[in-house]
Parts: structure tokens; sequence; C-alpha cells
């Protein structure tokens, strides 16, 4: 017998419930990547994460090799390709995951036809992208939870299962071509993707990093978080594995983290009973958003005179990644600062992030811009304030500012305190709005919205 394994957000032989389907009921198995035209189309493939998959794609191979088998690449219609590789293989069932998102569910729905046509069965495996199922705890009556501190505390009781091992053998067909691996763009600098990476990652940080989480996460100089998002989002690792693992070493490190874990579950189960929210408010406020091109450039090209926030949207452009605190302070300052819709910085974001991931994102966003779940959605983050707090001696802010690396002390946060002909030796920008005035302008606009 002979099955076609479809990868698809799970690139990763270890607790992959799909492969391990494939290669436990079948003589002859297919481990199927298809360069899906429908996710460029939706602008989603960008350079970055394009270059992050390729890595991603090459350790897959890799770990495939090391087993007997080899990864097949194919580019096209995801549908298309699937049964194609299934004719020329003579598979007669193929293996994928539950699809979460809404264009998953359609992918499989269509799947599900195609492959009936030609009577092969399609088998649809548990999505392992959370480490509770979306839909899993939900409060009575509703099909999610729209406040994280209940869910977390149902999240902490749900049983989590055995992680799966990864399969010892894959014997592929020969019969069956693949498109060479694709490459990554070299003008993209990004973490090393794939599992064998992740996993390395993730032994590293449990060993060096977990320990002092808790009292060093916020502190954006010192980069004291585990940089995992990406590995997680593309599925390199298990986010099962990553929980079991780190509940396994304890510590108030490891509470710390295992929240934050939970945080990425919880957008994800809002996000899978409300798709909608990936583009309209979740909690409409009917705030009546700005629109103002010089604001929003300045915002994105890190030159808005605060510099905390500019030196956030430069490391965003440098690296692709940002410190969630950082990403906390930038979406509040658009959102509620300069009173800008959130469409426009998740857009952003997604453009340029590694870890770009549409649950996680957009309704960080919403949370940020008080149109989610945040309960306290009047709050308005004061970048000064939060400067001062989460980076005392500005280390975070001379790394990404150059332009501010000599100016002493504290005034790094505030460098229009500085003498005139100082300011115009530094050519650093004049605050692009008075954040009292527009304190005062997010709160008139809000009151107006309810
Ligand atoms: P750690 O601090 O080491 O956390 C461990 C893991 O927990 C992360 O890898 C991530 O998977 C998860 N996590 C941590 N915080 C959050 C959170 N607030 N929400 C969801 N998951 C979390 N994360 C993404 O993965 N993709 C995104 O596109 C994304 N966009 C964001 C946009 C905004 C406006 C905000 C405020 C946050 C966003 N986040 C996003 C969440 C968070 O900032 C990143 O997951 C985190 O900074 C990644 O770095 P790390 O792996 O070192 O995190």
């Amino acid at each position: 017998r002979t099955a076609v394994a479809l990868f698809t957000s799970d690139l990763r032989l270890y607790d992959n419930p799909v492969l391990r389907a494939a290669a436990g009921g079948a003589d002859r198995v297919v481990p199927l990547f298809v360069l899906d035209e429908g996710v460029g189309r939706a602008g989603f493939a960008v350079p970055r994460r394009a270059a992050f998959l390729a890595g991603c794609l090459a350790d897959l191979d890799e770990g495939l090799r090391a087993r007997g088998g080899r990864l097949v690449v194919r580019e096209g219609e995801v549908v298309e390709e699937v049964c194609r590789v299934a004719g020329q293989s003579g598979a007669d069932e193929v293996h994928v995951a539950a699809g979460v998102s809404a264009y998953a569910q359609r992918r499989e729905e269509r799947l599900r036809a195609a492959l009936g046509r030609e009577r092969r069965r399609l088998t649809v495996h548990e999505a392992v992208t959370t480490v509770v199922p979306p839909g899993g705890p939900v409060p009575t009556g509703r099909d999610h939870f729209a406040v994280f501190t209940p869910y977390f505390r149902r999240w902490s009781a749900w049983p989590v299962r055995h992680v799966l091992a990864a399969p010892r053998r894959v014997e592929v067909p020969d019969e069956v071509a693949g498109a060479p691996l694709p490459v990554a763009d070299a003008a993209y600098a990004v973490p090393k993707g794939g599992e064998g990476e992740g996993r390395r990652r993730l032994t590293a940080w449990l060993r060096g990093g977990l320990a002092r989480y808790a009292e060093l996460r916020d502190d954006l100089a010192a980069d004291a978080t585990s940089r995992l998002s990406p590995y997680l989002h593309f599925g390199c690792l298990s986010p099962v594995e990553v929980v079991t693992r780190v509940r396994g070493a304890g510590g108030p490190g490891a509470e710390a983290f295992v929240r934050q874990l939970a945080w990425r579950d919880f957008h994800h189960q809002v996000l899978a009973a409300v798709p909608g929210a990936a583009v309209r408010d979740y909690r409409a406020r009917e705030v009546r958003w700005r629109c103002d091109a010089d604001e929003a450039g300045a915002w994105r090209e890190g030159r808005t005179g605060f510099p905390v926030i500019d030196a956030a949207m430069r490391q965003l452009a440098g690296e692709g990644w940002m410190h969630n605190r950082a990403r906390l302070l930038t979406a509040s300052f658009l959102t509620k600062t300069l009173l800008h819709d959130w469409r426009e910085g998740a857009r952003h974001f997604l453009g340029l992030l590694v870890d770009g991931d549409v649950a996680d994102n957009q309704l960080n966003w919403q949370w940020a811009a008080g149109t989610g779940t945040d309960t306290r959605p009047g709050r308005v983050l004061n970048p000064l304030v939060q400067a001062r707090r989460f980076d005392p001696d500005g280390a975070y802010v001379r790394r990404w500012v150059p332009e501010l690396a000599d100016v002493p002390g504290r005034l790094v946060h505030e460098p229009w305190r500085l003498g005139g002909a100082e300011r115009a030796r530094l050519r650093y920008p004049e605050p692009v709005v008075d954040l009292a005035a527009a304190a005062a302008r997010f709160r008139a606009a809000r009151g107006r919205g309810q």
C-alpha cells in the first residue's frame, strides 16, 4: 500500500500524527509539501517567511533521507498537485492535518471531494498546532473564551497527550519526482529554519534561558526570550512537546513561559471560532480612525521622534522580529496615540515578521487597539513611561537608533529635552505628536464611539 503524507503547518518528523499514521499503515509513503500558489496569491508568502520556509524544507528532506526517504516538493495548486502525486504513486490514501484556518478548512473540503472522485481516501488527523485544540475548553453555552484568565484556568487543567516519536523508516516510491527544493534568498537574513534547528534551540533554551525568563522577559535590552516563535509558527516544533519539556524543567521561568504558550492558544481559539476577526473588529468600538500618510510613514520607518518606538520599528525592519513588549508599545502607539486603524499596522507587521501568524498577529493587534479581548481597552501605553521601565539604561534604544548612541543616561528616551544646537547635531526627528493631546484625543474618540 502507498500513502501520501501532506505536510502543511507541521514541518517536522517528531510528534506528527500525519506522518506517523501514513508511515505506520502503508509500505510506501510520499512525504509531500506543495508550494501552494493560493498562499502566494493571498500575499502571505513574503520574502522573509519564504526564506525561513526554504530552511524548513531542506531540514525536512535531510531528516527523511536519514530514514531512507526524501521530501517531495511540488509547486502549484495544492489539490491538483496532491491528486497528481497520488495518481503517479498509485496511492490509495492521503493523510493531512485537520484544517484550523478558514483557508485550510476549504482545502480539506476540496481535497475530500477531489480524492473521492478518484476513489482515494482522505484521512484527517488532529492538527497539533496548539497545546490544547481550539474548541477544547469552552465556557458553558459559548464556542470560545473571550477572556484570558478563565481560559487559562481551564487550559492549565486540560490533559496533554503523549508526544509521538518520529518514524524510524520512510520508504518513498521511486516513480514520484519532485521540484528542486526552494533556495532561501540570501538578501533576507533570517534564522535557520527547520526542525533540527528548532530542537537545538529549544534544548539550549531549557538549559540556559528558561530559569531567568520570568525576571527578564520584559527587559527590552536583555533580549532574554526564547525566539522560538517562527519554529512554532511553521510547526518545526510541536507545541505539545515544548510545553511538556518546559513543564518538566519546572520553576518560575517555566510557569511564566507556559502562560505565554497559553496566550498563543487563546488567540488561536478566538480566531478558529470567529474567523472574521482576522479582518474585522472582534468587539466593535466604532472608533473613527485617522488617516495621515506622513505619520504612518514615520511609524513604519522608525522616525516618530519617540526613541523606544523607533528602535522597535527598526528592529522589525532589520531582523524580521520584534520583542513582545516592543510589539505592544508600537501597536498601542499607532492605534491609540496616533489613532490609526489596527489593520494598517497588522499588515505592516505581517509583511516583515518571520513569525508572522494570522491568529497571533491580528488578535494581538486587536488586543493592543482595544477592539479585541483586552478587558481594559481604554488604557494607553505611554512610550516614555514604558521606555523608562523596560529599557532603564537605554541600551535597547542605543542599539537600534545609533543617532542617539552618545546621548547620556535617561535623556536618551527624551531627546527633545536637549538644547537646540545639540538636537540639530543629532539629526534625530522631533516627536510627531504631543502625548498629552493625543491621550485626550483618544479618550474623546472612545467617548464618541461608545
Ligand atoms: P517568548 O517570550 O519566548 O514566548 C514563547 C512563545 O510563546 C512564543 O514563541 C510564542 O509562540 C508564544 N507567545 C508569547 N507571547 C505571545 C502572545 N502575546 N501572543 C501569542 N503568543 C505568544 N507572535 C507570533 O508568533 N506571530 C505574530 O505574528 C505575532 N504578532 C504580534 C503582534 C503584536 C502587536 C503583539 C503585541 C504580539 C505579537 N505576537 C506574535 C506575540 C509575541 O510578541 C511573540 O510571539 C513573541 O514576541 C515571540 O518571541 P519569543 O519566541 O522570543 O517569545
